[in-house]
């Protein structure tokens, strides 16, 4: 079954042959279309399952589909639990979204460099901001950008940011979303804290 019997557009599924992306891995059929029509997954997926295609393609598509106004804000937030994951999952949100008409404004915001470039960059605002918890609340205490906006949260490895004691930041980051959202996590295994955050 090809990408765009999952429901996904040309301009997207070009970027992804060129990618020598033919075939959907499963978590991408069985996430896709969900995440499509606005609905929150819970998905057990490994490193290596596609997992980052299965939540990057529906935000790609939703934001692809409206007006843009010249002030952007945070409309996806995906939080990752290490700088190379952030860095890596960004990468992927560019490569995907080339042939758009309006290609994204993707920002990593991860720690182990300066912050300054990165509040420089978000400056107007982003489609797309991958973050891990730590540094994402050094910008927000900086006031350099707000989530108030977010339209889709994406917790990525959701277990590994366990794992890594990020519990507190979460509960942050998570009181200073909207209420109405969409929600994607995705996890390898479900420990407790990882079944009571879905
Ligand atoms: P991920 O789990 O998202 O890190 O993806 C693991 C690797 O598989 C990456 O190198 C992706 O570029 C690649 N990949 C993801 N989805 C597909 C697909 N449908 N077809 C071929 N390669 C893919």
């Amino acid at each position: 079954m090809p990408f765009t019997a999952l429901g996904i557009t040309p301009p997207l599924n070009r970027a992804l042959t060129a990618l020598g992306y033919v075939t959907p891995t499963p978590v991408q059929t069985a996430a896709i279309p969900v995440a499509l029509r606005g609905r929150d997954i819970w998905a057990q997926a490994a490193t290596g399952s596609g997992k980052t295609a299965a939540f990057a393609l529906s935000i790609l598509q939703h934001g692809a589909e409206k007006l843009r106004s010249t002030r952007r804000v945070t409309a996806a937030l995906v939080l990752a639990p290490t700088r190379e994951l952030a860095a890596q999952i960004a990468d992927a949100f560019r490569l995907y979204g080339e042939q758009l008409a309006s290609p994204p404004k993707v920002i990593t915001a991860a720690g182990g460099v300066s912050i300054n470039p990165q509040m420089m960059s978000l400056r107007g605002g982003a489609d797309v901001v991958v973050a891990t918890p730590g540094r994402l609340l050094d910008l927000i205490d900086q006031n350099a950008l707000h989530l108030d906006a977010v339209e889709t949260l994406v917790l990525d490895e959701a277990d590994k940011l366990f794992a890594l004691g990020f519990a507190d930041e979460l509960g942050r980051i998570l009181a200073l979303l909207p209420a109405k959202r969409q929600n994607l996590l995705f996890s390898a295994t479900f420990p407790p804290e990882v079944t009571t955050l879905a």
